[in-house]
């Protein structure tokens, strides 16, 4: 059965596209048709853009409103995502190959996130005064920043839009929302979710589209603050167009963390398996923050490989709607060339395939699947050592000191996640705390939500999370007063 739907959500009513163009979607797994959307043009973006301006700019709407009266409109969205969560997970499973244990997890984050910035913002005062220096006080006032475009790709789609949207929404902003076309399906469950939910005419709009209708989004008068997730690439795009502008922009990039394996860890795998896979390979590969450059000791760099070697081994791959598969196929065609291709060049440059290699799995004779691949013996130069790869392919890196680990983990482009694994917190500290990175993990990874999350150098500029998240979608105002 497919999903096949003929509106788009344009200020938070069902409304019949302006054009005839669809997006159709396929299973990631099996390349067989599995649903369709009609694609928003920029006529549509027009619409909804013009439907948010005029909810945020209403002087008694959903900005003004008191921040408790808001908090409630969220609740009851995590309530309805909730309601909805098994299908969004097998809907994002089915379209992007993320498996739908691991969906599970990775999509479970909207519920906690809108709750999170609901009881954030009901406990945040509008206003906090201060004695000032020159002026007697100064109050300093918070204010929503308007209406938002959220740009968001497909790899995990749901917790990257509700990233935006529960704080967003918590400060009083209005939203346009461009899922990646990839990922449509579980955007027309949101648009569901927000209905049920009650939240008011206009606060979100969804466009489905691709690239270009990105960035008509991106520099469309309209548009207040753009909060984009994606690609470096994309991102330097997106930031050429808000400077133009001055428009306020956050950017979640690309990243090629590193997971340094101190020469004290535990590298028992029926301990430490579930974590070290959690860290390095979740989602098939596909997720920004990965360690996907192991960096192992030299006096067991041995250990470390075969350690992998038995995670990757042993994690079914297979149809991600399958409850027992660990690796699913790659998001698209695209996709699955791309990480074919980095697989071949590893190989070409004379790192050792320890694992996988080029080709398709045994069995799998269709979807979007590569063979899960490990490289050895290669240094840090190397190209599947540098650059975003994106699917299930680790490299191991040899080091000498906790030094040289950090010196090699430091020696990227990229700074977004990463992790070190080492039996003594002490030492694991000060390690984590010399990587120049965002965000990183001790004996384990997840971002958590109370903690702000974002990237350094090419990993993107901004924060999302934690009370940081919520400043993102606030301006303030400081109001001097000297009677
Ligand atoms: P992408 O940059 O191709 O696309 C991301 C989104 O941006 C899509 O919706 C796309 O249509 C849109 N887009 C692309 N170019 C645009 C432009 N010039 N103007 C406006 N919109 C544009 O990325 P992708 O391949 O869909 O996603 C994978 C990338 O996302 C990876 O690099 C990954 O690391 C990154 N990512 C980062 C984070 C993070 O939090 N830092 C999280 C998840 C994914």
């Amino acid at each position: 059965m497919t999903a096949d739907h003929t509106q788009l959500l344009i200020g938070g009513v069902w409304t019949a596209p302006s054009s005839q163009n669809r997006i159709t979607v396929r299973s990631a797994s099996t390349e067989e048709v599995i649903g369709s959307v009609p694609e928003a043009s920029n006529a549509d973006v027009d619409a909804a853009v013009a439907a948010a301006r005029r909810a945020f700019d209403d002087p008694t709407g959903w900005a003004t409103w008191d921040a408790s009266r808001r908090a409630d409109v969220l609740d009851r969205l995590a309530a309805e995502y909730e309601k909805r969560a098994e299908q969004m997970y097998a809907a994002i499973s089915a379209q992007n190959g993320m498996p739908i244990a691991i969906a599970r997890q990775l999509e479970s984050f909207p519920p906690l996130l809108f709750r999170y910035y609901a009881d954030l913002v009901r406990k945040q005062p509008v206003e906090d005064v201060r004695d000032g220096i020159l002026a007697s006080t100064v109050t300093v006032r918070r204010s929503p920043v308007g209406v938002v475009a959220a740009i968001v790709p497909w790899n995990v789609p749901q917790s990257l839009t509700a990233t935006k949207l529960a704080p967003g929404l918590a400060a009083g902003c209005t939203f346009v929302v461009k899922p990646s076309p990839e990922t449509v399906l579980d955007a027309y469950l949101l648009a569901e979710a927000s209905i049920a939910a009650g939240v008011p005419e206009g606060v979100i709009s969804i466009v489905p589209g691709g690239r270009d209708l990105g960035a008509y989004l991106v520099s469309h008068p309209g548009i207040d603050k753009v909060a984009f997730t994606g690609s470096t690439a994309g991102g330097r795009a997106v930031a050429q167009a808000c400077a133009g502008l001055l428009r306020p922009v956050s950017l979640e990039l690309g990243g090629k963390s590193a997971a340094i394996v101190l020469d004290d860890a535990d590298l028992d795998l029926a301990r430490v398996g579930q974590s070290l896979f959690g860290a390095t390979l979740a989602n098939n590969g596909q997720v920004c923050f990965l360690g996907t450059r192991v960096l192992a000791p030299r006096n067991r760099y041995d250990e470390v490989v075969d350690a992998f070697t038995a995670l990757i081994s042993n994690a079914p791959v297979g149809d991600s709607l399958d409850e027992s598969t660990l690796i699913g196929p790659m998001a698209s065609s695209t996709q699955r060339d791309r990480v074919h291709g980095y697989i071949e060049r590893g190989a070409a440059e004379g790192a050792r395939v320890v694992v996988g290699g080029a080709g398709r799995p045994d069995g799998l004779d269709h979807g979007w699947f590569v063979r899960p691949t490990l490289f050895a013996d290669l240094d840090n130069h190397a190209t599947v050592a540098r650059e975003e790869i994106f699917g299930p392919v680790l490299s191991v890196i040899p080091y000498g000191s906790d030094a040289e680990a950090v010196a090699i983990a430091n020696d990227s482009d990229y700074g977004l996640g990463g992790s070190v694994w080492s039996t003594d917190p002490e030492r694991a500290t000060s390690v984590a705390n010399a990587v120049h990175t965002g965000t990183i993990g001790i004996n384990g990874y997840l971002p958590d939500p109370q903690g702000p999350f974002g990237g350094v150098k090419a990993s993107g500029i901004g924060k999302e999370f934690g009370p940081e998240g919520l400043a993102a979608y606030q301006q303030l105002k400081s109001v001097y007063r000297f009677d």
